[in-house]
């Protein structure tokens, strides 16, 4: 395998051009714009909407595997393609179940593996408040706590996840869009952990070392590797992403999102079916980054060793914060002057308030979570305007 089509020409397809060097192999994208980042890196592009299953046919033509960087995709289009031999690593049975949350949900409850409560909220249930707070009330305990209403489809970056505090703003949410959603608990985590999982041809499956995630606004802004958990809670994720990943026999890499409750349970929050924010750190601390292990799980080469190179990482995003045409080149600067920082600026065209423009990792010599911390404080203000 050579040549590998990625739908979708986002930051994400960006970071995949070192692995993809390293191993020979050639990029091809399928993105709409010009000014998208992956347009740089990739051998040739293919200018469509990642949903446009034409077009992949196009990709198709050009490359010996397909993958995503992107999964909103329209999968009933491409199983056409797919019957006809087109070879999707993952294949296309393994998104099918993920890509609409409720399903999501359905799927990892009936794998047995931990999730919120939920419900899926059907247009009859809108119109019958009483049975709609039924179903709230048997939801969480103790009701003081909101509840969580999610888009179930194309939700991303916290677009679509809505925490809701009171009966009148959940009517106004579901009357005022067509959206279809699901209602989940509200789960009062101690942290957020994720974990990278990648899959090969052959069935071996690796694991990164568990990571803490911190969001703000639903928005990831921090990762910090490893998570201080213990060893038997790191052998409990380790579990949840093997099965997960064999269940679907997966061929490729994938993102689980986790909360840790208060009393040490673990919950499965979302999956990514493709590489993720949590694991952009092991670009700069890992033997094998989670770019160039999704493109030798897609290639059917054997899978790279995951283990960090350092102590204690952290990763900090670097997110918009305004509408402008700024590269920001005096606050990089700055970032990259401090020790062991590793900067990845995405070179997008135009920053926007929330957009992920880039992220910085920094290596640390000891385990310390404190300083991890402190690091990110000190990047965060030289970003952000105080
Ligand atoms: P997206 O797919 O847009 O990333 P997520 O479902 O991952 O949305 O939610 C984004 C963030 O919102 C989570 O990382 C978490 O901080 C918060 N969140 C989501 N669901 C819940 C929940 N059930 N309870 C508490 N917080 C939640």
């Amino acid at each position: 395998m050579k040549r590998v089509g990625i739908i979708g020409g986002g930051q994400l397809a960006w970071m995949m051009a070192d692995g993809a060097k390293k191993l020979g192999v050639e990029l091809i994208v399928q993105t709409p714009s010009q000014h998208d980042p992956a347009v740089n890196i990739a051998q040739e592009t293919v200018f469509a909407l990642v949903d446009d299953a034409k077009a992949t046919e196009i990709l198709a033509e050009k490359c010996d595997v397909i993958t995503f960087e992107n999964e909103f995709v329209n999968l009933e289009a491409l199983s056409v393609l797919e019957n006809q031999g087109v070879c999707f690593r993952p294949r296309l049975a393994a998104l099918a179940p993920l890509l609409d949350k409720y399903h999501q949900r359905c799927y990892l409850q009936a794998l047995g593996l931990p999730v919120p409560h939920f419900f899926a909220v059907d247009e009859s249930l809108i119109e019958q408040p009483t049975e709609l707070q039924s179903k709230i009330a048997h939801l969480s305990f103790p009701q003081k706590n909101p509840i969580v209403l999610k888009s179930r489809r194309h939700g991303y970056d916290g677009q679509g996840t809505f925490i809701i505090k009171d009966g009148d703003s959940l009517q106004q949410k579901l009357t005022s869009s067509s959206s279809h959603y699901l209602i989940e608990e509200f789960v009062p985590f101690e942290r957020e952990l994720a974990v990278i999982a990648a899959r090969s041809v052959d069935g071996e499956v690796v694991t990164y070392p568990v990571v803490e995630t911190q969001q703000e606004q639903q928005v990831c802004r921090r990762v910090i590797a490893p998570a201080e958990i213990t060893a038997n809670l790191a052998a409990e994720i380790d579990v949840i992403a093997r099965t997960l990943l064999n269940n679907l026999e997966v061929v490729g890499l994938f993102g689980i999102e986790l909360f840790l409750t208060p009393d040490g349970r673990v919950l499965v929050n979302e999956i990514a079916p493709r590489t993720h924010n949590s694991g952009h750190f092991s670009l700069d601390a890992c033997e094998t980054s989670q770019f160039e292990q999704h493109l030798r799980a897609v290639c059917g080469l054997p899978l790279g060793a995951p283990t960090l190179k350092t102590p204690t990482a952290v990763m900090v995003n670097l997110l918009g914060y305004e509408t402008s045409q700024s590269d920001y080149q005096s606050q990089r600067q700055q970032i990259a002057a401090i020790a062991q920082s590793y900067i990845h600026w995405y070179g997008k065209t135009e920053s926007r308030p929330g957009r992920k423009l880039g992220h910085v990792t920094v290596l640390l010599d000891t385990l310390n979570r404190d300083q991890a911390q402190a690091i990110a404080r000190t990047i965060e203000s030289i970003w952000y305007p105080s």
